[in-house]
């Protein structure tokens, strides 16, 4: 299962704002964005040019990409299954992001960034249903019940996030039970709910092209 292995905070400076990929670091004065707000590489300090066209697309299909950890082929994926499914392609792209399992963990608090949440996910903490699931864009429904494992709860990284999920508001259309570790899915995440500095209908005439 590829990944990115990469420094994520380039990412970030690339894109020229938080991306919040590292948890509680990025709401220090350790942050990149703090310190080095331009872009990576020897010649970043010196570029000016202004994005404009297939520019401006292109950095918001990165964008959401790096937030979500998703690499090109499976974000491509999830934009031609939006493509062909009845209903606001922007938005059902969205909402397929949103809807994996890493950032459903992320969202219910059990890790400070998405990519801890993947690990969580990866390394078997996570049930879905009470059943174990350890794929990080497993798609959850209406009706599923997250939970960490039993064996889990006492994990360093789940204990150490409880305080930072505190300061999270859970989305309006997941139920979170912080006292058990557990959350359940009530409706498909809309537009509104997906609080991200993304611009779908950008992504949307990249690939329609
Ligand atoms: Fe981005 Fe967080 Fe790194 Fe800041 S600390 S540059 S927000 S990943």
């Amino acid at each position: 299962m590829a990944r990115y292995t990469g420094a994520v905070c380039r990412l970030c400076r690339r894109e020229g704002m938080k991306l919040f990929l590292k948890g509680t670091r990025c709401f220090t004065d350790k942050c990149a964005i703090e310190k080095r707000n331009f872009a990576p590489g020897q010649h970043g300090r010196d570029r000016k040019a202004k994005i404009v066209g297939y520019g401006l697309q292109l950095r918001e299909k990165q964008k959401a990409k790096r937030i979500y950890f998703a690499l090109e082929g499976q974000f491509r994926a999830y934009y031609e299954k939006a493509s062909r499914a009845p209903g606001v392609t922007g938005e059902l792209l969205l909402q397929q992001l949103e809807r994996r399992l890493d950032n459903v963990a992320y969202r219910l608090g059990y890790a400070s960034s998405r990519r801890q949440a993947r690990q969580i996910v990866r390394h078997g903490h996570i049930e879905v249903n009470g059943r174990k699931v350890n794929i990080p864009s497993f798609q959850v429904s209406v009706g599923d019940e997250i939970k960490i494992r039993p064996n889990s709860a006492k994990l360093t990284v789940v204990e150490s996030s409880r305080e930072f999920a505190s300061h999270q508001p859970a989305p309006a259309w997941l139920s979170v039970d912080h006292a058990n570790l557990s959350g359940k899915v009530l409706a498909l995440p809309r537009r509104e709910d997906v609080n991200l500095p993304v611009n779908e209908q950008l992504i949307v005439e990249l690939y329609s092209k």
